[in-house]
C-alpha cells in the first residue's frame, strides 16, 4: 500500500486480494505456529508465529499506516499494549500518567510501582502547571489518554507531548476512545501509540487485542523485541477478526459520533441530568481544543443524574442499552464506572479524579438515534417524574427526523 492513500481507502483495501495461492479478494488466515524452513541457514519472512504471522503483520501494517507509524505490534490485549512500553523503565525511573486514566492502566502501573519496577506519578494533565511540575522531576516514561475515561477530559497532545520530550521523556498515547480515525497523537508528537484494539478498531465485541504504534523504527524495534520475548504478540485469529472490524471503522464511528452528539444534546436539555460529559458540546471545557486536535469528538458520553434521581434504577430500567463494560463496539452500553471499569481504583483515587459514584457513561452503538434516546428517556421517566424541557426535545427531534 502507499502512503499517500487516504486512511479510508488504507482500510476498505487493508490485505485485499494479496492472497499469492488462489487470488481470494479477502486474505486468507494463516493459522500456523510454525513455518517450513527452505533450508537451515536460510530463515524465512515467517518462521514461528510468536516472532511473526503473515495475518498478524496484515493489521500491524495497517494500523501503523494509519497511525503514520514506523512500526505496528499487534498484542493480546489492550491491557498488553499499555504494558509493552513499560520495558523501557527502569526501577527508579518515574512513570507519569493521567488521573483519570483506564482504572486497568491505573491499576497496572500502582502495581508495578509496588513491586519496586519503578515510580509511578498521577497527574491531571489537563492542569499544565501541574504537568510542568511533574515533568520538573524528569520522567523517563509519560502516558497521554485523551479524551479521558469516563469524564472526557481533553488534553492538548501537541503541548504535553512537547513538554515532555523537552523534559527527557517517550511519550506515550493511549488512544483508544478515538481511533486513528478521529485522532493521530504521532502527528502532534507522541513517540508511540497504544489501543485496545477490542474498542473501535475491530468494533464488533467479539476480539479482546491491542496494538502498539511506534513512529521511529529503531525504538519499534526494540518493544518488538519485547513483545517477541515476553510472549505477548496477538493471534492469528483474532487479528483476523480485527482487520475484517478495521475495514468499517470510518463509517461506524462516523455514525456512531453523530448519534453520540443526538443523545448529547437531548440529555442536556433534560433538568432531571445534572451534568453531560461530552467534548461536542460547546459548554465542555475541553471543546475547543477537542475541535482542534481532533477530527471528530467520538461516540463516548458520560453523565450525573440530578440530586434525588436514582441513577442505578435508570440503568436497570434500560432495554436497549446493555449493562457492560467494554465501548466502541455496534452496540450501544452503559456501566457506571465506580462499580465497573474503574472499580481497580482506590475510592480515594477515583474522588481525586473526580469520577462520582453517580456517574454513569455511555457508549453509543450504531442503533438509531431515536429509539436510544426514547429508551433513556422512558428509563428516566420510571424513576422521575418527566419535565417538560424533555416533552419538547424530542418532540423536536421526531420532527427533525420525521420518524
Ligand atoms: N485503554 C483504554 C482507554 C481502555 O478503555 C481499555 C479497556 O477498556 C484498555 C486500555 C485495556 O484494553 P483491553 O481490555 O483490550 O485489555
Amino acid at each position: 500500500m502507499t502512503r499517500d492513500l487516504r486512511p479510508e481507502t488504507l482500510v476498505a483495501r487493508a490485505g485485499v486480494a494479496t492472497d499469492p495461492s488462489h487470488r481470494g479478494v479477502s486474505p486468507p488466515l494463516h493459522l500456523a505456529s510454525t513455518f517450513g524452513w527452505r533450508d537451515p541457514e536460510e530463515k524465512p519472512a515467517f518462521d514461528y508465529s510468536r516472532s511473526g504471522n503473515p495475518t498478524r503483520s496484515e493489521l500491524g501494517r495497517a494500523l501503523a499506516d494509519l497511525e503514520g507509524a514506523s512500526v505496528g505490534i499487534v498484542t493480546a490485549s489492550g491491557m498488553a499494549a499499555v504494558d509493552l512500553p513499560l520495558n523501557l523503565v527502569s526501577p527508579g525511573d518515574l512513570v507519569i500518567a493521567p488521573h483519570d486514566c483506564y482504572g486497568g492502566t491505573f491499576r497496572l502501573l500502582s502495581a508495578h510501582a509496588r513491586r519496586g519496577d519503578f515510580r509511578v506519578e498521577f497527574v491531571n494533565q489537563t492542569d499544565a502547571s501541574a504537568l510542568a511540575r511533574a515533568l520538573a522531576k524528569r520522567p523517563k516514561l509519560v502516558f497521554i489518554e485523551t479524551p479521558s475515561n469516563p469524564l472526557l477530559r481533553i488534553t492538548d497532545i501537541a503541548a504535553a507531548a512537547a513538554a515532555a520530550r523537552a523534559a527527557g521523556a517517550v511519550v506515550v498515547a493511549d488512544n483508544t476512545f478515538l481511533s486513528p480515525a478521529l485522532q493521530q497523537p504521532l502527528s502532534l508528537g507522541c513517540d508511540v501509540v497504544v489501543h485496545s484494539t477490542t474498542k473501535y478498531i475491530n468494533g464488533h465485541s467479539d476480539v479482546v487485542g491491542g496494538a502498539v504504534l511506534i513512529r521511529d523504527r529503531s525504538l519499534g524495534d526494540e518493544l518488538a523485541w519485547w513483545a517477541n520475548c515476553r510472549g505477548v504478540t496477538g493471534a492469528p485469529f483474532d487479528s483476523y477478526m480485527t482487520l475484517r472490524g478495521l475495514r468499517t471503522l470510518f463509517p461506524r464511528i462516523e455514525r456512531q459520533q453523530e448519534t453520540a452528539g443526538a443523545v448529547a444534546r437531548a440529555l442536556s436539555a433534560d433538568d432531571r441530568v445534572a451534568k453531560v460529559y461530552y467534548p461536542g458540546l460547546a459548554s465542555h471545557p475541553g471543546h475547543e481544543l477537542a475541535r482542534r486536535q481532533q477530527s471528530g469528538f467520538g461516540a463516548m458520553l458520560s453523565v450525573e443524574f440530578a440530586d434525588g434521581v436514582d441513577a442505578l434504577g435508570v440503568l436497570r430500567a434500560l432495554e436497549i442499552f446493555t449493562i457492560a463494560e467494554s465501548l466502541g463496539g455496534f452496540e450501544s452500553l452503559v456501566c457506571t464506572p465506580a462499580t465497573m471499569t474503574h472499580a481497580a481504583m482506590t475510592p480515594e483515587a477515583r474522588r481525586l479524579a473526580g469520577i462520582s459514584d453517580r456517574l454513569v457513561r455511555f457508549s453509543i452503538g450504531l442503533e438509531h438515534p431515536h429509539d436510544l434516546i426514547r429508551d433513556i428517556f422512558a428509563a428516566l421517566d420510571s424513576v422521575a417524574a418527566p419535565s417538560p424541557g424533555r416533552v419538547a426535545c424530542l418532540r423536536k427531534w421526531d420532527e427533525a427526523h420525521a420518524c
